[in-house]
């Protein structure tokens, strides 16, 4: 459930919250896949299983499952706000707890271009997405979108860094 893209909004984010650790904003734009990882382990969500991953047929799944604890829309908010509270709580800047909590959401959104089976709410709520991955040439959009948006995220990462080495 994941690309490289995940990375992008946390190198980004660095620009407007220098005191964060790069580590803290990159594992923030993670956050719906760590605790996919997390679950899907404890059994709570299923895995899901690719029988197929390129650019002719796009991304298929064995079962085509959906896991609302990690990636529904709503459990993604709470996520979101929770690491927003948690940021908070460390630097007592609404600026950042804000920031942090948007690269947490920003997770859902790439997802939501990418899967067409994320969960509003919980099991048998409907599903949303606009599911890129399931076609071919959709599935090569959304890689390249990856990289573009990676690669946008690392210059403007590195554009801080050198007006910041500069002051
Ligand atoms: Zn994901």
């Amino acid at each position: 459930m994941s690309g490289i893209g995940h990375l992008a909004p946390g190198f980004a984010a660095k620009s407007v919250t220098p005191q964060v650790p790069i580590w803290v904003l990159l594992l923030a734009g993670e956050t719906n896949d760590i605790l996919y990882f997390l679950f899907s382990s404890a059994g709570i969500e299923s895995k899901a299983v690719i029988t197929v991953m390129d650019f002719n047929q796009g991304v298929k799944y064995l079962t085509p499952g959906s896991n609302p604890w990690s990636h529904g829309l709503f459990m993604s908010m709470i996520w979101a706000m929770l690491a927003a509270a948690i940021a908070f709580l460390f630097y007592r800047d609404h600026r950042t707890s804000t920031v942090i909590g948007l690269v947490v959401f920003s997770h859902w959104l790439l997802d939501f271009l990418m899967h067409s089976n994320l969960p509003l709410f919980f099991d048998g709520s409907p599903l949303v997405g606009l599911g890129l991955e399931n076609s071919g040439s959709g599935f090569l959009f959304m890689t390249v979108l990856d990289i573009l948006l990676l690669a946008a995220g690392i210059a403007i990462y590195f554009r801080a860094r050198k007006r910041t080495a500069k002051m």
